[in-house]
């Protein structure tokens, strides 16, 4: 994979998108684009806008486009790197054609979109695991299970992608190691 490409990482939290964006993004030189971290510090900021999104990450729901796509769009445009991991972000149909734009704008090809597959099982484990780790507010118990329902990418995501043969899946249950080998394997082709 070369300078000025795009992967969209997509896959339910705990899945380990966010581990393999900062794996990708060193080994390839790009920038990396969280979603969920950019809503965070939003939150964390205390903006009018953070008190709102909070409201949805607490929720355990996706936030609506009004209050995230502005973030993330300038946050991809202001990235010093050429070329992007997108990890969380396009969630949506609508934030997929947005990113498309944008990405276009930037002249960088999109180069794959990774469907990150667990076992519900797994995924659990792990967000529990993490909120034992850093306690963030929508790793709550209750919320964990909304939060799954909502995150997996909904089919019509993945058609848009597989209808342009960019859709790929990794076995993401495999140790951080032998996802970032698959991850690497689909870049190279
Ligand atoms: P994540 O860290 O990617 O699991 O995101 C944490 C939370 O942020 C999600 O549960 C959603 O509430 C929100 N979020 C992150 N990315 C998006 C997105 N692309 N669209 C809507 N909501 C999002």
């Amino acid at each position: 994979m070369s300078a000025s490409m795009a992967i969209v990482l997509l896959g339910p939290p705990g899945s380990g998108k966010s581990t393999q964006g900062a794996l990708l993004s060193t080994r390839f030189g790009l920038g990396r684009i969280a979603s969920g971290e950019l809503l965070h510090e939003e939150v964390r900021a205390g903006t009018t806008r953070g008190v709102a999104v909070r409201r949805y990450m607490a929720a355990g729901e996706l936030v609506p486009d009004e209050l995230l796509v502005d973030i993330v769009t300038a946050a991809i445009v202001a990235t010093s790197r050429s070329g992007v991991v997108l990890d969380g972000f396009p969630r949506r149909i609508a934030q997929a054609r947005l990113a498309d734009e944008v990405l276009g704008r930037l002249g960088w090809v999109l180069k794959a979109a990774v469907e990150f597959s667990v076992a519900a099982a797994t995924l659990r484990a792990r967000l529990a695991g993490r909120r034992a780790a850093d306690s963030r507010f929508d790793d709550d118990p209750a919320v964990i299970d909304r939060r799954l329902r909502a995150g997996h990418p909904p089919a019509e995501l993945l058609a848009y992608y597989r209808d342009r043969g960019l859709l790929h899946s990794v076995d993401a249950d495999q140790p951080v190691d032998a996802v970032t080998a698959a991850l690497v394997d689909i870049l190279g082709r």
